[in-house]
Order: C-alpha cells, then sequence, then structure tokens
C-alpha cells in the first residue's frame, strides 16, 4: 500500500497560498492523482476555486450546527477533477485559539474515516507567520511529514518564511516533518529568483519552483475557477502542471536552519531589499 503523502503548505497571509494550493493540486488531478485539499485558514476560502459555485460550510460551523451526528459527506465536497475540499473554519476574530478549527476539523476527519487509501495527497492550506499552537497541529506528531513555504523577494514575506522554518525545525527535530523547499510566488521583485534561491541555500532547502505574477490568476478568480479550470493552455496553467510535476518528483527534504536576525538582514541588504541604515523589527 502506498502511504498518503501529506503536505502543508505554509506562509504569510496574502502571499498567494490557496492561489498557489488550489491551481497545483488541479495539476496533480489532471495528471490522475487523488487529492484532498484541508483549508486551515480562518478566512475558509482554501477551496473556493476549486469548488466554483458550490458553497462550503466550514467543519466547525457545521459541528455546531448539526452536532456530533455529522457524517462526512456535510464537511467534505468534491471539485475540480473529485478533488476532496474541507474548511475548518474557525471562531469569530479575537474569539478563543484561531488554530483551534484545525485541530477539531482533523480530528473529525480521522473519525469519520476521509483518509482513504486511494488517496494520493493531502494537503494543508495553512495560514500564519509563525508555527505555533493550531497552526502547528498539520505538522505536529508527523502528520504533514513535508513542507513547501510560499515566498516572495518583498521582506515581510521573507521574514515570515524564516519564522516559518523556525517553527518546522522544532517540530522536525521532534518528528519526522521535512522542509521541501521554497515556492516562490512572484511579485515582481527585482532580481526576485536570485534573492529567494539565496534564502533557500541559507535555510538548506531549495527554491522548487517559481511562479510569474499573471493578471489571469485574477480573471480566473473573478471566475470561481483556477486558471488550469478557467483557460487550460495558458502560459500560467503550464506553470502550475510544472509545479505539481516539481512536487510529484520532489527528494530533496531537510530539516531547516533558521537565519538570525542579521543574517537575514544581511541578504536584504545585499540584494537591495531592505536599506543598509534600516533595522526592520516584527
Ligand atoms: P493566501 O492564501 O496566502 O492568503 P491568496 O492565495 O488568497 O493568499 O492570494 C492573495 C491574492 O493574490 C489572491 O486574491 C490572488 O488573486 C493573488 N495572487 C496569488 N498568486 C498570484 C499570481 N501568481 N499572480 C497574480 N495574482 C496572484
Ligand atoms: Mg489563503
Amino acid at each position: 500500500m502506498e502511504t498518503i503523502r501529506q503536505i502543508a503548505i505554509y506562509g504569510k497571509g496574502g502571499i498567494g497560498k490557496s492561489t498557489t494550493t488550489q491551481n497545483l493540486t488541479a495539476g496533480l488531478a489532471e495528471l490522475g492523482r487523488s487529492v484532498m485539499v484541508v483549508g486551515c485558514d480562518p478566512k475558509a476560502d482554501s477551496t473556493r476555486l476549486l469548488l466554483g459555485g458550490l458553497a462550503q460550510k466550514t467543519t466547525l460551523d457545521t459541528l455546531r450546527e448539526i452536532g456530533e451526528q455529522v457524517e462526512l459527506t456535510s464537511i467534505l465536497k468534491e471539485g475540480f477533477k473529485g478533488i476532496k475540499c474541507v474548511e475548518s473554519g474557525g471562531p469569530e476574530p479575537g474569539v478563543g485559539c484561531a488554530g483551534r478549527g484545525i485541530i477539531t476539523a482533523i480530528n473529525l476527519l480521522e473519525r469519520l474515516g476521509a483518509y482513504t487509501d486511494d488517496l494520493d495527497y493531502v494537503f494543508y492550506d495553512v495560514l500564519g507567520d509563525v508555527v505555533c499552537g493550531g497552526f502547528a497541529m498539520p505538522i505536529r506528531e508527523g502528520k504533514a511529514k513535508e513542507i513547501y513555504i510560499v515566498a516572495s523577494g518583498e521582506m515581510m514575506a521573507l521574514y515570515a518564511a524564516n519564522n516559518i522554518a523556525k517553527g518546522i525545525r522544532k517540530f522536525a527535530t521532534k518528528g519526522g516533518v521535512r522542509l521541501g523547499g521554497i515556492i516562490c510566488n512572484s511579485r515582481n521583485v527585482d532580481r526576485e529568483n536570485e534573492v529567494l534561491r539565496a534564502f533557500a541555500q541559507e535555510l538548506g532547502t531549495q527554491l522548487i519552483y517559481f511562479v510569474p505574477r499573471d493578471n489571469i490568476v485574477q480573471q480566473a478568480e473573478i471566475r470561481r475557477k483556477t486558471v488550469i479550470e478557467y483557460k487550460t493552455d495558458a502560459p500560467q496553467s503550464r506553470e502550475y502542471r510544472a509545479l505539481a510535476q516539481a512536487i510529484e518528483e520532489n527528494t530533496n527534504f531537510v530539516i531547516p536552519q533558521p537565519m538570525t536576525q542579521e543574517r537575514l538582514e544581511a541578504i536584504l541588504v545585499e540584494f537591495g531589499i531592505m536599506d543598509l541604515v534600516e533595522s526592520y523589527r516584527i
């Protein structure tokens, strides 16, 4: 029996995790892979492009409404090419731990038998500039053994990526979780490819793919579709397919070596992302 590849996608809010995850899983589905996507962001927009017009209630909301007799079909809906879609949901902003929905959703998915043997991949699309509390749930105890960080050449994205690497390292030394690479979701920053390569190398990992910025992403989004579904022959669709292929073929898995603030800032200065005199702290 093949084991399921369980993959967590981390990155700063707004960096493009959900867009990238949905497009790359659409690419994997085209290759005939069986995929489940678990949205782990209280925003609950991790699967809307895969589901098109379908309304998906979050697992937390469904539990609140139906209670413990909830069935798998009410929290899991099939989208593009049979991709299984789940949204954990979260408490209202400011009420309780934002990561609690993730714990609840994963436990419930397990109890209801969602992790079937026919699955090739489970992707967790996880919000967060840091990996802690409920947001660490997908990688705690090695549930997801493989992680990718989405970043860009912007300063805050790189700060967040380094902080995420710190969290991963903490869990990696205890369990079997490994970093598979950095995915650049381009913001058209000068020398972006170069800076991401240097950044990845410093962490001891690789830049697994460079996804260009393209307005077709917005055009598809308006129609609630992945680019792959909206314009299957578009150059951007080919990029997402190539990303899917790179992940499928990846064999480079490491425990990252996060940078000190000083080292990170030195790189940012070297690539002109940060001014020499400026010392930026978050
Ligand atoms: P996250 O899930 O990390 O919060 P999203 O995937 O929701 O981020 O992306 C934020 C916005 O950025 C989306 O509305 C999307 O339209 C846009 N976006 C993401 N990737 C690209 C890209 N490669 N080219 C153009 N726009 C993009
Ligand atoms: Mg998102």
